[in-house]
């Protein structure tokens, strides 16, 4: 039994509470007010630090870490020595506080490969809900390869029209994906498209979609553009991933269905403030400064509107390192969120959207014990939490410094 005592602690309901006790028995959470303290049990104090939830990046991709030219990159790289990067930018997350991570397309199902590598207890890493291929449209967002017969070493899984979408989205529950993910929109990092495009049609999402509630499952679209969101929504997606172009509506649909926002302003912030001179490609730049101001507008809007939101870097597009993840909360909160939402989208929010809410998302007893803590106070500074000192997953300290 450990017990971290003398801390300040963020509880469930995001308030901050000073002087408490964590008791840890195994990998759960045990108490946090046992008084006395039990015999036997090992006793850390943490003077001065404040303990929160592991934090949860629910959109990356774990096989990239901010090369400027992703598209480059995956072409040539071979599928191996991708799958080793994954291990390192997955261990980085973990020690960057971000103990849950959900991948949302990753090349040749090496998220689904690494995440049963971190259950089995092969290599470290943070729990991991992976979604495989993510499916696109012949020639749509993710398919920037020039032969179909290669595809299945590539970042997306290609269908067109409801029989190949039931093949395909079926395929990717058959090689373990969690969720399915789906590009109903174009976007910033494909050549060729706008983001403000439909691609997937309603009908071809509604396929995959149904193929994944069927199994239990959940679907997450990216969608930028307003029309391709609003297909997203009336096909029964579960999250709509990035949001640029949200309107009214569109937000209302959101909120009467309890669809999930993934505003993923990292993605966008470090390719316009690294901009071309940097290596990333033209096409993504120009776009980037075509769509900040709205997709900034359209978080505001549908915080504002009560719309559900949990937090996701996008990891891996443009200087969008593994590891600096949090700085995802500090772009939130510069966008008008209130701090405590921000870390609340970052822990309950996201166990919400990856159905593990009975296990993580909050330090209280009977949860796994996934636990990071910071110098401070985060609710009055949030930054903090690009600095995290202790890490702890299922009971086991990764981190303590
Ligand atoms: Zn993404």
């Amino acid at each position: 039994m450990l017990i971290l005592t003398n801390l300040n602690l963020i509880d469930g309901e995001g308030n901050f509470l000073e002087g408490k006790k964590v008791v840890i028995e195994g990998t759960k959470i045990k108490d946090i007010n046992a008084d006395p303290t039990p015999a036997n049990a090992e006793v850390t104090d943490m003077k001065g630090y404040t303990i929160l939830p592991g934090l949860i990046d629910a959109h990356l991709h774990l096989g990239w870490n901010g090369e400027p030219n992703i598209e480059t990159k995956m072409l040539k790289e071979l599928l191996p020595m991708t799958a080793l990067k994954a291990y390192v930018n997955a261990k980085n997350d973990l020690l960057a506080g971000f103990t849950t991570v959900r991948s949302l397309g990753d090349r040749g199902y090496i998220d689904v490969a690494l995440k049963k590598a971190v259950e089995d207890g092969v290599v470290d890493g943070p729990r991991m809900k992976v979604a495989g291929q993510a499916i696109s449209m012949t020639g749509g967002h993710g398919d920037m390869w020039l032969a179909p017969e290669v595809t299945s070493s590539g970042f997306g899984t290609i269908a067109d029209g409801i029989e190949e979408m039931r093949k395909a989205a079926r395929y990717q529950l058959k090689m373990g994906a969690d969720f399915i993910k789906l590009m109903a929109t174009g976007g910033v990092m494909s050549e060729g498209d706008e983001p403000g495009s439909p691609q997937l049609t309603e009908e071809e999402m509604r396929t995959a979609i149904e193929e994944a509630h069927k199994a239990g499952k959940k679907a997450a679209a990216h969608a930028q553009g307003t029309e391709g969101i609003k297909n997203a929504i009336r096909a029964g997606i579960d999250s709509i991933e990035h949001g640029i172009f949200l309107d009214d509506e569109a937000i209302q649909m959101m909120k009467d269905r309890g669809v999930f926002m993934i505003p993923t302003l990292s993605a966008v912030f470090n390719i316009k403030k690294h901009g071309k001179e940097a290596g990333i490609p033209e096409y993504a730049v120009r776009k980037v400064e075509q769509i900040m101001e709205a997709h900034l507008e359209s978080f505001r809007k549908a915080y504002k509107a009560g719309v559900k939101i949990a937090l996701g870097t996008d990891a891996a597009t443009p200087f969008n390192k593994h590891g600096e993840n949090a700085q995802e909360l500090e772009l939130m909160v510069n966008a008008g969120m209130d701090p405590l939402d921000a870390i609340m989208a970052a822990t309950k929010g996201g166990a919400e959207l990856l159905s593990m809410g009975e296990m993580i998302g909050s330090v209280e007893p009977g949860k796994e014990a996934d636990i990071i803590a910071v110098k401070g106070n985060p609710i009055e500074d949030v930054s903090l939490l690009k600095d995290v000192k202790f890490v702890m997953k299922a009971g086991k300290i990764y981190k303590f410094i």
